[in-house]
């Protein structure tokens, strides 16, 4: 790979060029030279340079370009070059003393680009590149990225106490780029794990939203589960939980990161697919023939999942969403348009999240020994029913109903609570194709109902 050029794109360039053509040297940096190595589309683009923000500023207003003075603090001016894409423009830093393990006390600005790579954290994330010198690389980092390792730049308990976010941007770069993390790195990252309750709730469920939503969840989640640990204290009970049964062949927590990486890239399934099983340690027994099992688990689940979603300052729907996911994960949906019908009724008349669902189920169910792996493609057959059922409009709540409150009062039901009990035994019984959706029919049998 040892390419010396990147594409890099030209809204970028046009910053790059105006702070050279001011006399002052600039290089990109950070994630963008990394993801443009390994061929990954990259989000944003960064700069450093040995001007201060006031002459970034200067520069770029003589070049026609907006500026915001987003974190001048620390030497970071953003610039949009093209009034739509923005760029990052810091000043080369080394950072000062850490007293609260997470932020610098103070930025002192250096003159070297060298300087600035060594206060980052990963060997993968202290490169540099401009087209005219090609990419400097002082610290192995394109090793590292060919060899695919995480490997922190320096002393790697000194850098982690400086600053304990990195540890858990480690695992998330494991996860997003299937990197191994480097042994002493990782020895480091256990060592100072408690360090992590100096980092804010916010970051930290960042952090872990982006690992569950990278690509490979499962080594990052498998080499790393004792140091998440301290964010996630709910896997500790899951690591070694054997799962005594034939339906399974891994134990809790490799099923559990199985079922992560076969799901789809979506928040709320990925989350749901770490919590599914959260409840299985506390609901195991052995029968006499040493089988295990662990009736009840997805209710246990959905209240440890409950737990999770207030303790990662998740918002309310969010946490109403995965806590019915999980709740509903191990019941059984066939393919027909009652069982459909009646788990779209069970997820509020949502259909997107019975898709959640069937997703979850699907991985879930991948996750398993492989004689039962196979019966994860008959979700795709419940799905291609709950097309069909939305497609031709078939009642799966309330307000589907052909007859409505107003109805059902005229018929004699009497006002109050009544009125509702009455439309839900309606719902039920047309759901289970007793009676057709039809307002005559319907308004016949609640005649019948003595409410
Ligand atoms: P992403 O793809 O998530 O944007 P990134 O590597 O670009 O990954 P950023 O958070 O955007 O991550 O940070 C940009 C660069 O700043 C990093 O590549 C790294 O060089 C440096 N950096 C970010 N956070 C830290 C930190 N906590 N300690 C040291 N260096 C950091
Ligand atoms: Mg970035």
């Amino acid at each position: 790979m040892h390419r010396q050029h990147i594409e890099v794109p030209a809204f970028g360039m046009d910053v790059l060029r105006a702070l050279e053509a001011a006399g002052f040297d600039a290089w990109f940096v950070g994630g963008y030279v990394r993801d443009a190595l390994m061929g990954r589309t990259a989000h944003d683009v960064d700069i450093a340079t040995d001007a201060h923000w006031q002459q970034v500023q200067h520069a770029c207003a003589a070049a026609g370009f907006a500026t915001h003075e987003t974190g001048v603090k620390h030497g970071t001016l953003t610039v949009v070059p093209d009034g739509e894409h923005a760029v990052e423009v810091t000043t080369f830093r080394t950072d000062g003393a850490y007293l609260d393990g997470r932020h610098p006390n103070d930025v002192s600005f250096v003159t070297s680009i060298k300087e600035d790579l060594c206060r980052r954290d990963f060997t993968m994330n202290a490169l540099a590149y401009k087209p005219d010198t090609g990419i400097f690389d002082p610290l192995g980092g394109i090793d590292d990225i060919e060899q695919r390792i995480i490997r922190v730049v320096g002393d790697p308990e000194k850098r982690f106490k400086e600053d304990a976010l990195r540890i858990l941007r480690a695992c998330r770069f494991a996860s997003q780029l299937g990197f191994t993390i480097e042994p002493d790195t990782l020895v480091a990252m256990r060592a100072s794990k408690h360090l992590l309750e100096n980092v804010s709730q916010e970051r930290t469920t960042h952090e872990l939203d982006e690992l569950l939503m990278g690509r490979f969840p499962h080594d990052a989640i498998m080499a790393t589960a004792d140091v998440l640990s301290f964010a996630l204290p709910e896997i500790t009970a899951m690591m070694g939980c054997p799962q005594r049964t034939k339906y399974h062949c891994f134990d809790v927590l490799e099923h559990t990161a199985w079922t992560v990486e076969l799901s789809p890239q979506e928040r709320l399934v990925r989350w749901a697919a770490l919590c599914h099983d959260m409840g299985k340690p506390a609901s195991a027994f052995f029968s006499p023939d040493g089988v295990e099992h662990f009736y009840g688990h997805a209710g246990v689940s959905a209240s440890i999942a409950r737990g999770i979603s207030r303790r990662m300052l998740m918002s309310d729907r969010f946490a109403d969403d995965l806590n019915l996911l999980v709740r509903l994960h191990s019941e059984t949906i066939a393919p027909t348009r009652k069982s459909v019908r009646r788990f779209l009724a069970k997820v509020d008349g949502e259909p997107e999240l019975l898709r959640a669902l069937l997703h979850l189920k699907k991985a879930d169910m991948a996750a398993h020994a492989p004689a039962y792996a196979c019966n994860a493609d008959e979700m795709d057959e419940v799905e291609r029913m709950l097309d069909q059922v939305l497609a031709d409009g078939a009642a799966f709540t309330i307000r589907m109903l052909a007859v409505n409150g107003r109805d059902l009062m005229d018929a004699g039901i009497p006002q109050g609570p009544q009125v509702g009990q009455a439309m839900k035994l309606l719902l039920e019984e047309v759901i289970e194709e007793q009676i057709p959706n039809e307002r005559e029919t319907l308004l016949a049998r609640v005649r019948t109902l003595s409410l």
